[in-house]
């Protein structure tokens, strides 16, 4: 019983001849894009160079179809024997010979060979496969000069009028004028051509990638986002060499934008700039998409500035949207200008990648703004008095601890005011609660305004206010209790009859050093004075004292 041998890969059948190993020297692995084709050219040119020839070539695969090379060879050839399909023009040719994969032995599949055969050298390339698991698709594949392993591997496909041209001769380095040697040198130089080119790119890109990086650390080690733009533009203009380097907000329907952050001046924030002035920021606002100039004199969008640019000595502006998800804080973009050189597609890629990264941090920086903002903002609530903005209760008692503290330690003059409104009820009662409230805002507005800017003003209950003075001691605090009564009493507020005048009393207390144990004591003294100052008669200074202070 037969058993039918399932058909052989072309990727296999490489596979066999790829380790080059003992008995195999002379099979050149490639790996890259294009190479198959280059290798094609390569060869057709080198055959043009060798007429008149006996040339048997042998093609196959989706990769032989599409090179014009190998239909050149076709055309120096006595015979193309073709797997597969190959193009329909051939189909006109007179020296095709067409041969099923399957009766090559092989299963029909995507990977290409090229082998041509002259009686004076021979030359093969096989391309086994095409990697496409990475992001950009690899060729694998080998090519030889050698007789012995062009015959091999052509054997393998026997059977199948393959079989004469394995038969031809492919005498390479040995045939006549070193033939095989010429093909042999010029496809490995072809090679060492493209290993030295990948290297240089290979190398340009571990510059750019230690920029990139360079430029992340320093994005990264800053917290608010003016330092971040500040830190890109400059370092960008620094690692590609620009002379102007700006980050531009913009908004939809505006004809004004801002300049947020400019290499050349690390104190620019929010400079506003003309944006018809600036065609290629409102083109880029327009379109979403980077714009590249290369000479703004030529360029459509710049032409009718281009004296103005003249002047400033810019040649070439590159503008990169830097993308963020956040609409409410405008469209920001990257502008780069340059007295000179035209940017590369290098560059270009280089300030987009960077423009990503920015915008990264950027979003991270903006949400740690608004969480900090957020944060001030309940800080604040929480000591402030709601309706006087003054501070409140719990705020003015942690002051008042600290103040009490530094001043005994210091023997510093410390004095604290207590402030009551005369009769305040009545005036509730006759004009009612929200009046009230409004004469309780305006008083607290007067009392802030008439205190120095060291003092800390509080409302310490319902119409009941303190001042603490710092550094001040019995004379200072008199005068400024005085000019407290004087501002309430001889101004009218607003909604109060005109002779209804509105007073408050004060009890003002003055630290006494040797004898107050805390802050306690000191509220104490000024509440006693603040109701003495009531029984005496209202809108009042009474000046408290302790027994026996020093
Ligand atoms: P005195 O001169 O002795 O201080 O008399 P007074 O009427 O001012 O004192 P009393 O303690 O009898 O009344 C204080 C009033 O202050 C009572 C209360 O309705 C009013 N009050 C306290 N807080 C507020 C407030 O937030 N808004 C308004 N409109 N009134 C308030
Ligand atoms: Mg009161
Ligand atoms: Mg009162």
């Amino acid at each position: 019983m037969t058993i039918d041998k399932p058909p052989l890969t072309l990727a296999a059948l490489c596979a066999r001849f790829e380790d080059n190993g003992p008995g195999r020297e002379g099979i050149v692995p490639f790996e890259g894009r294009g190479v198959f084709h280059e290798l094609a050219e390569c060869l057709a040119a080198i055959m043009a160079d060798f007429p008149p020839h006996e040339i048997t070539a042998v093609a196959a695969g989706a990769a032989v179809e599409s090179a014009d090379a190998v239909d050149r060879l076709r055309a120096l050839a006595d015979e193309m024997v073709v797997l597969g399909a190959g193009p329909e023009e051939w189909d006109r040719a007179t020296n095709i010979a067409r041969v099923p994969w399957s009766e090559a032995g092989l299963a029909d599949e995507t990977g290409s060979l090229l082998a041509v055969l002259t009686e004076e050298c021979g030359c093969l390339i096989a391309l086994a496969r095409e990697d496409t698991s990475g992001t950009e698709s690899v060729e694998r594949g080998f090519w030889t000069c050698v007789p012995e392993v062009i015959h091999e591997f052509l054997g393998n496909l026997g059977g199948c009028g393959l079989g004469a041209a394995a038969s031809r001769p492919a005498c390479g380095v040995n045939g006549p004028a070193g033939a095989g040697l010429r093909l042999g040198a010029k496809l490995m130089a072809r090679q060492a051509a493209e290993l030295s080119r990948q290297q240089r790119d290979a190398r340009v890109d571990k510059d750019d990638l230690f920029s990139v990086l360079e430029i992340l650390k320093a994005i990264s080690a800053k917290r608010r986002s003016h330092d971040i733009l500040y830190v890109f533009v400059e370092k960008i203009a620094e690692i590609i060499g620009i002379d102007r380097c700006s980050v531009v907000r913009m908004w939809t329907g505006s004809t004004l934008g801002h300049v947020l952050a400019s290499h050349e001046d690390a104190k620019v924030h929010n400079l506003t700039i003309d944006l018809p002035k600036y065609p290629e920021l409102l083109h880029t606002l327009c379109t979403g998409q980077k714009t590249v100039i290369n000479d703004v004199a030529t360029n459509p969008h710049t032409q009718e500035y281009a004296g103005e640019l003249a002047r400033a000595g810019l040649q070439s502006i590159l503008v990169v949207p830097i993308v963020l998800h956040d609409e409410n804080v405008g469209s920001l973009f990257l502008r780069a200008a340059r007295r000179d050189t035209p940017f590369s597609t290098r560059e270009v890629n280089f300030c987009e990648i960077v423009a990503e990264a920015a915008a990264n941090a950027l979003e991270r920086a903006h949400l740690f703004e608004s969480i900090q903002r957020a944060n001030q903002r309940l800080e604040h609530l929480a000591i402030t008095d709601g309706l006087t903005g003054l501070n409140n209760h719990r705020y003015f008692r942690e002051r008042l601890d600290e103040e009490f503290g530094r001043s005994q330690r210091y023997r510093l003059p410390l004095s604290l005011l207590m402030l009551d409104i005369d009769n305040f009820k009545a005036i509730n009662d006759t004009f009612g609660h929200l009046h009230g409230d409004s004469i309780l805002r305006e008083l607290a507005k007067r009392i802030r305004r008439t205190v120095r800017k060291s003092d800390i003003v509080a409302r310490y209950g319902g119409e009941e206010f303190a001042v603490l003075l710092p550094q001040t001691g019995l004379d200072g605090a008199r005068v400024e209790a005085d000019r407290i009564l004087r501002v309430v009493r001889n101004r009218p507020f607003a909604g109060l009859p005109h002779r209804k005048a509105l007073t408050v009393s004060a009890g003002l207390a003055v630290l006494g050093h040797n004898k107050m144990k805390d802050a306690e004591a000191l509220i104490r003294v000024a509440d006693d004075a603040l109701y003495r100052a009531k029984w005496a008669g209202k809108d009042k200074v009474v000046i408290g004292s302790l027994e026996g202070d020093a």
